[in-house]
């Protein structure tokens, strides 16, 4: 079934001519996909899989209006952005209007990792500082750049270390992070404060050292960390910190952006920033190399007045753009955010429910269809259920519902689902997540007191920022 080979040949030969450190899902027993339609994979038996993690297909696998403009521009012609092109400048308009003033101008790239190397690049030329402040658990990509700024992938064994110049921040985690609620504080407020504090202590002893920041680069809601929300008025208060120290502020929007969170196109809207580099990707070409760094005309002026010509051989190609515009209008015509709103709210609201009936469950946090569901074998500790997370992604596979796992301590179930994803397929998940979390519970002992009075107490300390939010919803939905 739309295979050339057995499978076991196809993992002989990628066992022996692909590099190792690129890893497989599910390595004792990978899966192969051969097709995808929507929010469905299937293996080379025609097995159907709930595809809850993939992000780049965003508007849904082989969405027939995205594959139709690749084919049709195929056909026509494919090559470099010295010529004119339509599909090249009606993208760089199209993306502009989502943005805020002045986001105004493209450059058009390959993938994340080049688009956030092109956005450090020009922020290296226009403040002329070298330092960069990161989160940690943060990731920006693969390039020798990207990994020196992503704490993910630094200080791993063999891996490389910390260069000097990076300098880490901790990550606005209130569940897990430096300062947490509600040991540190029970407002959201306080607790933004608090982390952004770190931040402007930082760049303080850059400006010091070194007369000024080069940049702060931060996701809008941090993926690869454990699905982190942070708290409001955190990126308000860092930004203003890192333009004080001459620094320039990069929304790396490339896992979170294209309307995942539902409510606004970008997750950086959020958080009521302006950026002054947006990097984007992945959903872009909803399958296809697509990806971009927008920043303001001033910025781009100073990387025009070096006179070094930026040339990239496939950056802004005509299929690229032609594929991209083609997911802008589905996500237009199908109105893709919305559903993200209401899927994503019917999903975190069956994830709390959840929370109610299994222990293991610490934490439920997320926005549209940006969801984390963080696993403790003991709520007062918050103690990482690693290997229970591990177990459950493996019988969610059996269950043919593909989840992952993320997070410094891998505990933190992660669903980022392409956007076409609907609340039955939400149930489904949550379902079979119960299930599963039942046959884990074994003699844990059961969660008591679960009626809503529970939830409507004052804040206690066993509560955490998601507790609070659904404390805050079910008053109000008791005093209409
Ligand atoms: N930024 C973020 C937040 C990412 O998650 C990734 C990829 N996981 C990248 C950048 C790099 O993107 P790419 O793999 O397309 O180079």
């Amino acid at each position: 079934y739309l295979q050339s080979m057995p499978k076991s040949e196809t993992i002989r030969l990628r066992e022996k001519h692909v590099g190792a450190a690129c890893q497989l899902f599910f390595r004792s027993s990978p899966l192969k996909i051969v097709r995808g339609v929507a929010q469905f994979m299937y293996d080379e038996t025609g097995e159907r899989y709930l595809d809850c993690i993939n992000n780049v297909a965003h508007v849904g696998h082989c969405h027939p209006h995205v594959v139709e403009a690749g084919r049709n521009q195929m056909s026509l012609i494919s090559t470099n952005n010295r010529y004119l092109h339509d599909e090249l400048v009606i993208l760089a308009e199209r993306l502009v209007k989502t943005l805020p003033e002045p986001l105004s101008v493209c450059f058009f790239v390959n993938s994340g990792s080049e688009a956030n190397d092109l956005a450090l690049r020009l922020a290296r030329i226009y403040t002329k500082n070298k330092d960069v402040v990161t989160l940690d658990h943060a990731y920006h990509g693969h390039l020798t750049s990207m990994i020196d700024v992503s704490p993910y992938k630094l200080n791993l064994p063999g891996g490389p270390e910390k260069p000097e110049w990076v300098h880490v921040a901790p990550v606005p985690d209130v569940y897990r992070g430096k300062y947490t609620y509600p040991n540190d504080s029970q407002s959201e407020g306080e607790l933004a404060e608090m982390y952004a504090v770190e931040v402007d202590k930082i760049c303080k002893e850059i400006v010091k050292k070194n007369g000024g920041v080069c940049a702060f680069i931060a996701e809008s809601l941090q993926s690869c960390g454990g699905q982190i929300i942070p708290p409001d008025g955190y990126m308000k208060r860092v930004y203003e910190h890192v333009r004080e120290a001459s620094g320039v502020c990069i929304a790396d929007e490339v896992q979170v952006g294209f309307g995942r969170v539902g409510t606004h196109m970008w997750a950086f809207e959020t958080q009521d920033v302006v950026p002054d580099i947006v990097t984007i990707g992945k959903p872009m070409g909803n399958g296809h190399p697509v990806a971009a760094v927008i920043t303001t005309p001033e910025i781009a002026k100073s990387f025009a007045d070096t006179g070094v010509e930026y040339f990239n051989t496939y950056g802004g190609n005509p299929v690229s753009c032609a594929i991209a515009n083609a997911v802008l209008d589905v996500i237009e015509e199908e109105r893709l955010l919305e559903r993200a709103t209401r899927v994503g709210s019917h999903l975190l609201a069956r994830c709390n429910d959840l929370k109610l009936k299994h222990r293991l469950i610490g934490d439920v946090r997320g926005r549209g269809l940006f969801v984390g569901v963080e696993l403790v074998t003991d709520r007062e500790t918050r103690t990482p259920a690693t290997a229970e997370a591990k177990h459950i992604i493996n019988r969610m596979r059996e269950e043919k519902i593909l989840i992952s796992r993320d997070g410094p301590d891998s505990n933190v179930l992660k669903f980022k689902p392409p956007m076409v994803f609907t609340t039955q397929d939400a149930d489904r998940l949550v379902d079979t997540l119960d299930r599963v979390l039942a046959e884990l519970d074994g003699n844990r002992a059961p969660v008591t007191n679960l009626k809503l009075e529970v939830l409507v107490t004052p804040i206690s300390k066993d509560m955490t920022q998601s507790d609070a939010i659904v404390n805050k919803n079910i008053q109000s939905i008791k005093s209409s």
